[in-house]
């Protein structure tokens, strides 16, 4: 208990009267974590990236499922927003696949659905995401639940 403390973690300075939470953790200590998103409508593509790039997130964009599953291969990123319909394959196929593969397979995949129905909860979780979140994208909370994700 006497002992040594460790230094400050990333997010936090020694202050005086202790240690102070100055940042994020997560993305202090991963140096800006990389989210995959795979939305075929531009305008929203373009919104969500800006979104999480403000929040501190490296984004690699994606239009389709095929190019999706090609990108989430080469470029590992930490988490996966993935829109349930795309033009040819749809989301729930490519979760599918990219849970299926060895090199993909732990990383998170949220959905992103237009309509959470129901019945829809249940073929997006059988498809093996991890969560989703409901269409229109909620800004203001996307980063904390990109983080939550991460983080589990
Ligand atoms: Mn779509």
């Amino acid at each position: 208990r006497d002992g040594p403390r460790p230094g400050p973690g990333a997010g936090e300075t020694e202050t005086g009267r202790g240690r102070r939470y100055t940042g994020d953790k997560l993305t202090g200590d991963r140096l800006m974590a990389k989210v995959l998103l795979v939305e075929d409508n531009h305008m929203n593509s373009r919104l969500t990236e800006f979104v999480l790039e403000r929040d501190g997130f490296t984004v690699v964009t994606s239009p389709n499922a095929e190019e999706a599953i090609e990108a989430a291969r080469r470029d590992k990123p930490d988490l996966i927003l993935m829109d349930i319909q795309l033009p040819g394959m749809d989301g729930l196929k490519a979760t599918r696949i990219l849970k299926q593969d060895e090199r993909t397979t732990d990383v998170p995949i949220v959905a992103i659905t237009a309509h959470a129905m129901g019945g829809d909860e249940e073929r997006i979780m059988a498809a093996g995401c991890e969560g989703y979140i409901s269409k229109p994208v909620n800004t203001w909370q996307l980063a904390e639940t990109v983080k939550k994700y991460i983080r589990s």
